[in-house]
């Protein structure tokens, strides 16, 4: 299985900045996936052809209704997008998303049949304590859907999100193999096949080694998939 390498724009891109992910998919990279702002996304979808998965950054766990400014998981279906970002730290912290809203978006995605990547990770603080394992696991428990059909895992600790901080390889090592046991209890065999990305300041200097470590099927990248250089060279360090 090729690592899968996903860029979440944020609030990043202008139109101008289409030709990033024009290039991205004229690159013949494998599994590059772009989630643009929802602005973006119609015209991402129109120039990647289908050589770069578009998705949406979250979504609102209702398919439709008086909820104004959201947008719907069945909306980003319908512009042509194939996942879904749910749970990240961000919007945790910006817009007070539980573990319950969590699921219920995660829901909402694979209702719309989108793929979910939904994040979970542990803060400095929280792993100071030594609680990380305590905290992922809360994290599961309460934020999983139904089943593993559909889903991947995003391994983000918020203390290594936009700081040029990263876990070591063990510690990464460590919280992988803690997240494949909690979802192998959770759904059994099918839980072996959840993909599990890392996320946190990944850039082309450290991509190589984060991505050897044992149970990282990808990563999740912030800052450094701004541009089609960045990304593509993270790409192309994957072993
Ligand atoms: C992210 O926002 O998911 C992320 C990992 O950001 P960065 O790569 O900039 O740390």
């Amino acid at each position: 299985m090729p690592a899968l390498i996903v860029g979440n724009w944020k609030m990043n891109g202008l139109g101008e900045d289409i030709a990033e992910i024009a290039h991205m998919a004229g690159s013949g990279a494998r599994s590059v996936w772009i989630a643009p702002p929802f602005t973006l996304i119609d015209r991402a979808v129109i120039v990647s052809a289908g050589a770069v998965k578009i998705g949406g950054q979250d979504c609102h766990a209702n398919a439709k209704g008086a909820h104004t400014g959201c947008v719907s998981a069945l909306m980003l279906a319908d512009l042509g997008a194939g996942f879904v970002i749910v749970g990240h730290s961000e919007r945790r912290r910006d817009n007070g998303e539980s573990d319950a809203d969590v699921r219920a978006k995660a829901t909402a995605g694979r209702a719309a049949e989108l793929e979910v990547i939904l994040c979970i990770g542990e803060t400095r603080a929280q792993r100071n304590a030594g609680q990380t394992e305590a905290v992922l696991t809360a994290q599961l428990a309460g934020s999983l859907p139904d089943d593993a059909e559909g889903l991947i895992i995003a391994y983000e600790p918020v203390w290594a999100i936009g700081t040029g901080l990263t876990p070591t390889l063990d510690d990464v090592k460590a919280a992988h193999a803690h997240i494949r046991g909690q979802i192998v209890a959770r759904f059994g065999p099918n839980g072996h096949g959840v993909r599990i990305l890392y996320g946190g300041s990944v850039t082309p200097a450290n991509a190589a080694d984060l991505l050897r470590v044992a149970d990282v099927g990808g990563v999740l990248v912030g800052g450094a998939s701004l541009t089609a250089e960045s990304l593509l060279a993270i790409a192309s360090s994957a072993p």
